[in-house]
């Protein structure tokens, strides 16, 4: 149709009318339909001249039982829950990945839980990445903290071919020379979540010997990426330091889990942490450092998108969220 004043003037009345009725539509569409559902979930942040995304791999409702804080008890346990306004009972152990944008590299660092976990897990690969605008095969480089199913299971689904197939996988040697080593799996108990992440690692890692790069903890791992010992929660545990320009940002991985449980209590050992005294005195090493240098930290179960800075609180910390921005 050719546009003339009239046509113009008429389309601009029909336009007014459309959103004078339009919040009745939307109404009775929120009537029809509520999804109840979170659409995929990713945030992007700059560190410096990088820029950060955490993607959502999900999340895993734990029940709390005697043991899941090996030195406190289960009402302990529910009391620091409700303390941050969470329910009693249940831990919802959240898994956010970092993919790092360098400018000319894409490192993601962890990998989720993989498929076929959960209903509620899995979601980098079921959509987290391509909500974000990347396709696996783009990845060149991904670095694992430490060989919980969590966070390299996202590497390969079942015995198929390794989901990023063009990436560098580069992992810590000790945490390697523990998970590899036949002596260690044979002393390892039957069953149980140690027995399971020998078997996990053999699986995952099947094949790939030759094409894993293991790095040393304490020194650089790619340019720009650092790597700190934080020994504990597993044998060869690495957390990560990103520095660009006058950007920094700290990936604790698995120094703690949820912040209500072994941030504001550091001295609790978590069952996950396979050396509780050792990861406690990570774990106050790290977050002392952090909150002395008001270095931004991501936490792989902290709540999405797992950003925000450390404070002090006397023998405790607390995690400050960082506040969302619409521009980077
Ligand atoms: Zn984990």
């Amino acid at each position: 149709m050719k546009i003339t004043r009239r046509t113009a003037l008429a389309s601009a009345a029909a336009a007014g009318a459309a959103s004078l009725a339009e919040p009745f539509a939307l109404n009775r569409i929120a009537a029809a339909n509520q999804p109840g559902k979170q659409a995929a979930s990713y945030y992007r942040y700059k560190v410096g001249d990088f820029e950060v995304t955490a993607i959502s791999d999900g999340v895993l409702n734990a029940p709390i039982q005697q043991g899941f804080v090996k030195n406190a008890s289960v009402d302990d346990v529910n009391a620091a829950l409700e303390a941050a306004f969470m329910p009693r009972g249940t831990l919802a152990n959240q898994f956010n990945p970092v993919l790092i944008n360098t400018g000319s590299q894409l490192i993601l660092v962890d990998t989720g839980n993989g498929p076929g976990r959960s209903p509620t897990t899995g979601m980098l690969l079921a959509g987290g990445l391509a909500a974000a605008g990347v396709d696996p095969k783009q990845v060149n480089t991904v670095i694992i903290s430490h060989f919980h199913g969590d966070h390299i299971g996202g590497l390969r689904s079942g015995d198929g071919p390794i989901n990023f197939p063009n990436a560098e996988i580069i992992v810590p040697a000790d945490e390697w020379a523990f998970w590899m080593d036949d002596g260690n799996m044979s002393r390892a108990p039957e069953s149980g979540p140690v027995r399971t992440t020998f078997q996990n690692t053999r699986r995952i890692f099947a094949g790939m010997g030759d094409k894993v790069k293991r790095f040393e903890r304490g020194k650089d791992v790619v340019p720009g990426i650092t790597s700190i010992a934080t020994t504990g929660h597993t044998p060869g545990h690495s957390s990560f330091l990103v520095t660009s320009g006058s950007g920094k940002l700290v990936i604790q991985a698995d120094v703690t889990g949820n912040p209500a449980v072994n941030l504001r209590n550091p001295g609790w050992h978590s069952w996950a942490d396979m050396d509780g005294p050792q990861a406690e005195a990570s774990r106050r090493k790290l977050f002392d450092m952090v909150a002395a240098d008001r270095i931004p930290i991501t936490g792989y179960h902290y709540p999405f998108p797992a950003l925000g800075h450390i404070e002090k609180d006397g023998d405790r910390y607390q995690l400050v969220p960082a506040p969302w921005q619409p521009i980077i």
